[in-house]
């Protein structure tokens, strides 16, 4: 088995994990999760029902979560397999809470209120909100995408008014996705003002922090995350910014009976103490691993508290000099400007001319070519109707240097482009 790892697997990985590997929102694996998956797996504790150890631990390791993240001190939920899991939960569990206060869970109520819901995020949503969304039965037409000002923020005007008019035509709005980090650009919402609309208007407000839900323990971000403790719900994604291993998400619920609700389903063959609440309680799954509560445990355990602030602090140092350097190069031109620890550049102007291609083809020849030299790996995105250069730090091995690599890939692949 090590042979085969070794020859057919490990040298295949994407990039995940090399310092110098900047696309996307991939971290390598901590070391003492990697402990904690082997060992949780030998357990191999079946998380869903009755009572296992790995369960209270996944309690215990959820509430550390909540509260790194400045939640309410209620707050409860599960682990999942990642954010997009997270998301279709918060979600469920929201449309339950909003069909049960309006008595409509069953019958002819049920398919007339379900047929009017609509919900809102902004026009910088992860796409597994709208996958969310179709699960749960939502067609895209009644998934609002609000415009967002020129930071990239939902424009929270705009929010209140489509809320009203499809109040005003019948629909029922009953949940508002707000973005702590979207995958573009990195902008985080404004959470008060967005749980504002919620409140006078009976909506929930789950916010996706699959990548910067943690942002409240940096103090440059903190005062972008007041109001966190306000929110219905957030998805965290341990298996991003905290190195977790891959899968481990986590669905936060300010009052996690919520949750409940929308996902207690008891059956004869699964007779057993109806008064404890097992984790399937929470969630879709049954079956569930331990290892995503071990995993999340032994990574806290091993960084602490200051530790998942230094890790978070570092790689927004790292993005800053990325943009210093990206500014400083006569060739480079900064197109987003945080707040979160990702980069998006394109080729100056003056430095593009000349190319019969259009500039969706430039960028993605460039990120192409230097994916293909192999010393560094950047992505691309689309940002205000043309393709650019993305750079997303989130590796604690990345130091500086690994971005003058890159900036030297960048700078070979537009000189041998030219
Ligand atoms: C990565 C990401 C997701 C999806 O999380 P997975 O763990 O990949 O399922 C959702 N929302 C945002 C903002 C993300 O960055």
């Amino acid at each position: 088995m090590l042979d085969f790892v070794d020859r057919a697997i490990a040298p295949y990985p994407t990039g995940n994990g090399h310092p110098a590997f900047f696309a996307w929102i991939n971290s390598p694996p901590s070391p003492a999760g990697v402990i904690a998956e082997l060992l949780a797996a030998a357990v191999n504790a079946t998380c869903g029902m009755g009572e296992h150890a790995l369960m209270d631990l996944e309690r215990g390791v959820v509430r550390d979560l909540a509260a790194l993240a400045g939640m309410a001190p209620t707050t409860g939920g599960v682990l999942t397999s990642g954010g997009s899991m997270a998301n279709l939960l918060c979600l469920g569990a929201a449309r339950t809470w909003f069909l049960r206060q309006r008595g409509a869970t069953d019958g002819p109520a049920y398919d007339q209120a379900h047929a009017r819901l609509t919900a809102y995020h902004s026009d910088q949503a992860h796409m597994s909100v709208a996958k969310a969304a179709a699960v749960i039965g939502l067609p895209p037409w009644r998934l609002r995408a609000v415009p967002t000002t020129a930071d990239r923020r939902m424009d929270v005007d705009a929010l209140r008014a489509m809320v009203d008019a499809d109040h005003a035509a019948g629909l029922l709005p009953f949940c508002v996705v707000s973005n702590l980090g979207s995958t573009a650009t990195g902008a985080v919402d404004p959470i008060e003002a967005i749980t504002g609309v919620c409140r006078r208007a009976g909506l929930w407000h789950h916010a996706d922090g699959a990548w910067g839900g943690l942002g409240a323990l940096v103090p440059e971000l903190a005062p972008l995350y007041r109001g966190v403790d306000g929110l219905d719900s957030l998805t965290v994604d341990p298996h991003k910014t905290l190195s977790v291993p891959v899968g481990c998400g986590a669905a936060l619920v300010t009052d996690p009976s919520r949750l409940r609700d929308a996902f207690t389903f008891r059956a004869s063959y699964l007779d057993g103490d109806q008064d404890w609440p097992w984790m399937s309680d929470y969630t879709v799954e049954l079956t569930r691993p331990g290892t995503r509560a071990l995993t999340l445990w032994a990574t806290l355990r091993h960084l602490g508290r200051s530790g998942v602030a230094d890790l978070l602090q570092h790689y927004q140092d790292l993005a800053r000099y990325l943009r210093r350097r990206v500014r400083e190069h006569p060739a480079l031109e900064l197109c987003t400007d945080g707040p979160l620890p990702v980069v998006c550049f394109r080729l100056a102007a003056g430095y593009d001319t000349g190319r019969p291609d259009s500039q969706a083809d430039l960028h993605t020849a460039l990120a192409s070519h230097v994916q293909a030299r192999g010393r560094a790996y950047l992505a691309t995105v689309r940002h205000d109707g043309e393709t650019v250069l993305r750079a997303c730090v989130c590796n604690y091995l990345t130091t500086t240097d690994d971005v003058d690599t890159l900036l030297q890939e960048v700078q070979t692949a537009a000189d041998h482009l030219w």
